[in-house]
């Protein structure tokens, strides 16, 4: 039997706001644990909430950018549930009304396009973080557990996507385009790693043509765009082979905790529903009201999102549409990139060549994203002006991005540190020419007897002897003028 896999994502972002979503207190990550608190976002009781606006304005302006329709009446509900990194017993949050509904994303798969649906955007509030001390860190076979309730409070927007994803691939491609769209408009910094960006995904199967979905299993622990795929082929590799192997009862509505280190999925708990939380509008919040007035002067404050900027960057930089799409992956990269075309002032192309070759071969070996290199536009800029001025060679240049990459020192001191700047002088080069035309002579010959490959071949010899420095095209000009006396 032949099945399609059904991915849904579940995304919460941390909203970047400077405090948090129902009181005073500050936001900043790292503090000393319990040090951001107040009796607000410690549930003492007498306390009371005041939602903050800027939150709101920062969802409702990310549901403008994904193009959801903004409730103009939104509340927040209850929802109950005891678990000790949430003091008051129930997390504010919202229910039926939340403040956006019916979004999309287009997603550009290279081979073909598709549009994921998002059902709904709403706010609510982080947890606090349980530290489990003991055991593997995780809560089972922990001695016992501390908690630190600075981030209880933090604004948290929650944007759950329409059952439409079919592929891990395309999941990776939503959460990343999502990602870059947030960071546009920069309501967070939506980093998976350091969890302001934390993605749970809903995955079952069927038959292929099937109208109707499988059971689902929620998968969490995904702390990079990499454990998000990875987590997703492997759970559609186990509820397939269940089907297969006539074991439909191992696949059940439960969370699956993905574990990085071993590559595997397994049960964490069966699913809550709905109805076991009690929403009920909390009475301690007054119902939000919107004029649509207030929208669209939302809407007008838009920047340019990554969608328009990548037709920018294949209409001003003549880009194709390849390239522009992964310049446009994040914020950084683009701004990078267009940062450096500023400096260079050359052909936009090459600084797209470098980045999505050797750059982005760094970055993915390391695991790092651009903005977290030694690695400047300036850097990139400096590299290939030398290349254009003769002073290094493509082949130099590709030597030194590693240095530059690793220490951050600027191309031109690495050049000279290490003596590596192209022999351009032409009575160096006639010399060394000399000397591969008496030491290949039988090469010789047979170039002159026809066969054109030869050339490569001495051409080659003369930039091992100049240990890569000679000026390539010094190089073949001389070399057939000698080969023509
Ligand atoms: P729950 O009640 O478990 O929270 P929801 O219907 O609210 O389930 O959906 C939660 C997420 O799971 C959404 O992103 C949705 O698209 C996705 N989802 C729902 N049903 C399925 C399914 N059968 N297979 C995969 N994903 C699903
Ligand atoms: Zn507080
Ligand atoms: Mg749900």
């Amino acid at each position: 039997m032949e099945y399609e896999s059904v991915i849904g994502l579940e995304i919460h972002v941390e909203l970047a706001t400077k405090s948090k979503m129902f009181c005073k207190c500050s936001t900043v990550f790292g503090e000393a644990p319990n040090t951001q608190t107040c009796p607000v976002c410690l549930g003492l009781p007498g306390s009371l909430p005041v939602a903050n606006e800027k939150a709101v304005e920062y969802v409702i302006k990310s549901g403008l950018a994904l193009g959801c329709d903004i409730n103009l009446y939104s509340l927040f509900h209850r929802k109950n549930y005891f678990y000790p990194d949430m003091p008051k017993d129930y997390q504010i949050s919202q229910y039926d009304q939340p403040l956006c509904i019916n979004g999309l994303i287009d997603l550009d798969m290279g081979d073909y396009q598709t549009r994921i649906g998002i059902t709904r955007i709403h706010l609510e509030e982080d947890t606090g973080k349980l530290i489990h001390v003991g055991g593997a860190g995780r809560i089972a076979g922990a001695e016992y557990s501390l908690v630190d309730f600075n981030r209880a409070g933090v604004p948290l927007m929650e944007i759950v996507s329409e059952p439409d994803i079919r592929t891990p691939e395309e999941a990776k491609a939503y959460a990343q385009k999502l990602r870059a769209i947030l960071q546009s408009l920069g309501v967070s910094d939506v980093s998976m790693e350091k969890g302001s960006m934390r993605v749970d995904a809903n995955v079952s199967i069927r038959p292929k043509g099937s109208a109707e979905f499988g059971t689902k299993a929620e998968l969490k622990n995904l702390n990079s765009f990499r454990s998000l795929q990875r987590a997703l082929a492997y759970e559609i590799e186990r509820q397939t082979k269940a089907l297969n192997e006539g074991r439909p009862e191992d696949i059940v509505q439960e969370t699956r905790h993905w574990d990085e280190a071993k590559g595997i999925t397994s049960t964490l708990r069966t699913k809550e529903y709905a109805h076991d939380y009690r929403y009920f509008p909390d009475p301690d919040l007054v119902p939000m009201e919107f004029t649509s007035d207030y929208v669209e002067y939302l809407r007008a404050q838009l920047p340019e999102l990554p969608d328009e900027r990548k037709q920018r960057f294949m209409r001003e930089y003549g880009l194709p549409v390849h390239e522009a799409n992964l310049l446009t992956e994040s914020k950084a990269m683009g701004d990078f990139f267009e940062e450096t075309v500023k400096l260079y002032k050359g052909d936009p192309k090459a600084v797209a060549n470098w980045m999505l070759g050797d750059m982005s071969y760094y970055l993915n070996t390391e695991g790092l994203e651009i903005d977290e290199t030694a690695v400047t536009p300036k850097h990139l800029a400096e590299l290939l002006k030398l290349m254009d001025k003769g002073v290094i060679s493509g082949k130099i240049a590709k030597e030194i991005f590693p240095e530059m990459f690793e220490t951050g020192k600027l191309p031109q001191v690495i050049v000279e540190e290490k003596g590596m700047t192209q022999i351009s002088n032409e009575e160096e080069i006639a010399k060394i020419i000399d000397l591969v035309l008496e030491e290949n002579a039988s090469t010789v010959e047979e170039y002159r007897a026809g066969k054109d490959k030869a050339f490569g071949f001495l051409v080659g010899q003369a930039m091992r002897l100049t240990k890569g420095r000679g000026n390539p095209q010094l190089i073949n000009r001389l070399l057939r003028e000698k080969l023509q006396e």
